[in-house]
């Protein structure tokens, strides 16, 4: 099901392509569900712009896809950035891994890409840099040449000014200073992130990269929180279900501060959580249909927490904190 709906006939199809034509709106592929999708957009559009940056394919599935898929049905437009083309993830999708899987990886990781895309409604681009994978060992082994973790933050900036310019986005999501765990590429994804964000109305800087853009909000997104997880825990158990938690929470150090000190801003996304499902299941290489991404009935995710979680780090414009929507206080002439 598409959450806009499909509308079938052919003579619909044609008054929706001429409402559409009417308002000039770029129709992004040629199907029924394109096009019906394009209509809604012309619609609704509320002119105001999402852009969420991340360090790999797959990562825009897991932190704050609900929250995504909800503003594009809402009429915002919302554009996925992705660093890096995900070259160095292995297969963890045990069903996935076959020689024929790995040969291709690439190029598989870019058909999952598009269609987590698709799920979610949003538009995508992808900056080029090559993965630096996670290192592992001790001491861990030097990052290969040429990685995206090794190309300094001003340079690497440089494409992610000429998207955030291009699409002149309202507010920009990105990792904290930690990269939300602690892999090269998300760490480096958040420092990139920030000099892009602070370059990109600065006419001096990156003068070659297109016009001035100024976002007005910057939020970190924050996915692994304790609260969250022992909420779950409980939840599952109560329901008479196993639970993949306990042995999280039982490691996990009382004395090292929950993200949920930092949120400001809980976006209701609950009825989209299908959304982000379809999106993970799309990086079929990356997430294993039977892992812990699934292990919480919607239902019970939807009644104990509905939301996901945003850091609000720069406004240009008033809002008060706790926020419930990443564009509170954002209106498409400021
Ligand atoms: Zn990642």
């Amino acid at each position: 099901m598409h959450r806009v709906g499909i509308i079938h006939g052919e003579s619909i199809i044609r008054a929706v392509l001429a409402a559409v034509g009417r308002r000039g709106v770029v129709m992004r592929n040629n199907d029924t569900e394109g096009i019906v999708a394009a209509m809604v957009e012309a619609e609704k559009s509320t002119g105001l712009r999402l852009m969420a940056v991340h360090a790999h394919p797959d990562d825009e599935s897991s932190k704050g896809a609900a929250t995504m898929a909800r503003y594009v049905a809402e009429g915002h437009q919302v554009m996925v950035v992705t660093c890096t083309g995900g070259e160095a993830g292995s297969v963890l999708n045990a069903a996935m891994d076959t020689p024929e899987v790995r040969g291709r990886l690439t190029d598989i990781r870019r058909e999952e890409m598009a269609r987590a895309a698709k799920a979610l409604g949003v538009e995508h681009r992808w900056l080029g840099f090559i993965d630096s994978g996670l290192p592992e060992g001790d001491p861990p082994p030097p990052l290969p040449e040429g990685c995206f973790a090794l190309v300094p933050a001003e340079e690497a900036a440089e494409p992610l000014v000429r998207a955030i310019r291009e699409f002149k986005p309202h507010v920009v999501v990105t990792y904290d200073e930690n990269g939300g765990y602690p892999h090269p590429d998300h760490i480096h994804t958040h420092a990139v992130s920030i000099a892009a964000y602070d370059a990109a109305a600065d006419p001096e800087r990156y003068p070659a990269a297109g016009e001035p853009w100024q976002p007005l909000k910057l939020y970190y997104t924050h996915g692994l929180s304790r609260a969250r997880m022992r909420a779950f825990h409980e939840a599952l158990l109560a329901e008479g279900l196993e639970s993949p938690y306990g042995e999280w929470l039982q490691k996990w150090d009382p004395n090292k501060p929950d993200v949920m000190d930092r949120v400001t801003t809980q976006v209701p996304c609950g009825e989209y959580f299908e959304y982000r499902d379809e999106a993970l299941r799309s990086h079929a290489t990356q997430i294993d249909p039977n892992s812990r991404w699934f292990a919480v009935p919607l239902h019970i995710q939807r009644e104990v927490w509905p939301t996901e979680e945003y850091e609000l780090v720069r406004s240009l414009v008033d809002t008060s904190i706790p926020e419930n929507d990443l564009f509170a206080g954002v209106t498409a002439e400021s």
